[in-house]
């Protein structure tokens, strides 16, 4: 499942394509995605200029010139592909890796830009949603999301005040995006091996009875802003290369430290541990026992 540096290289991927573009015209083969299109989907948004293109979560958000924003989820499986004139002339796979999945392709976007986007997603897991620009702020899916990992708001002070008492793991209390906002198993994972701090540590160990941050927030903080920032940046050079897996926007290849490595050797430096893999709230955890007290 796409997590957020995914979703962010996503966005960058995008935003040549289809900031500051109209849409021509909206081609809608499949509208049962995870929920049904919203209604005259096409008709809402064609003849509309997109006047921005952001990001909160793992949704991305399309300011649109008609007022709307279109909100936009990868799911499982969903991936973009952006072909333009130039891409669509050059020889090689880019067109042949199309039209093998091109009956998964639920929605096509073409864009004054002369590019077209297609939202392709075998499992029909992504949706897509129309929603009023002043209603943006009480819109169900984003009420109540903590901040964005990679925001100012979002430090030590802030995590140790939401893990103050806390009595679940400290991995539970990463993935509560009520305290931050986007964050999944694998770059807990991968930020927890960071920070050299078990998964299984109590949430509350993190900061001092009055809820003060100590050096442990201080440490798993930095961790998260530096995996989520390395992964972004493997994303951006996967897109420069177009070597995204199956040609699309929204996967790619980590070389991840724990997450999916059970068995194998701990990559920090000296610790000369094995990673190990538990079950955590039905969820794998990979985690060297060694290194990550
Ligand atoms: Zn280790």
């Amino acid at each position: 499942m796409p997590e957020l540096p995914e979703v962010e290289t996503v966005r960058r991927g995008l935003e040549p394509a289809m900031d500051g573009a109209r849409f021509i015209k909206v081609e809608v083969h499949r509208g049962d995605l995870r929920w049904p299109l919203p209604k005259d989907f096409a008709k809402r948004l064609e003849g509309t200029a997109v006047t921005g293109l952001g990001r909160r979560a793992k949704y991305l958000l399309a300011d649109l010139s008609s007022g709307e924003v279109l909100m936009m989820h990868l799911g499982m499986s969903g991936s973009f592909h952006v072909f333009d004139e130039k891409k669509r002339s050059a020889p090689g796979r880019y067109y042949h890796e199309r039209s093998k999945h091109t009956a998964h392709d639920h929605v096509v976007f073409h864009m004054s830009s002369g590019a077209t986007v297609t939202f392709n997603d075998p499992r029909r897991f992504g949706s897509m949603k129309l929603v009023a620009r002043a209603k943006l702020d009480a819109e169900p899916l984003l009420k109540g999301l903590g901040p964005e990992p990679l925001g100012n708001e979002f430090d030590a002070a802030m995590l140790a005040r939401a893990c103050k008492g806390k009595n679940t793991s400290l991995k539970a209390a990463l993935l509560d995006q009520r305290i931050v906002a986007g964050l999944g198993n694998i770059y807990v994972c991968e930020a927890l091996h960071r920070a050299l701090l078990s998964p299984k540590r109590k949430a509350s160990t993190i900061a001092t009875r009055t809820g003060a941050p100590n050096e442990r927030a201080e440490r798993l903080v930095e961790s998260i802003k530096a995996v989520l920032k390395d992964a972004i940046k493997d994303g951006g050079s996967s897109l420069r290369d177009h070597k995204l897996t199956d040609g699309g926007l929204g996967m790619f290849q980590h070389n991840f430290r724990v997450y999916d490595r059970e068995g194998e050797r701990c990559r920090t430096p000296g610790c000369g541990g094995t990673v190990k893999r538990i079950v955590q709230n039905g969820r794998s955890t990979f985690y060297c026992p060694s290194c990550q007290r």
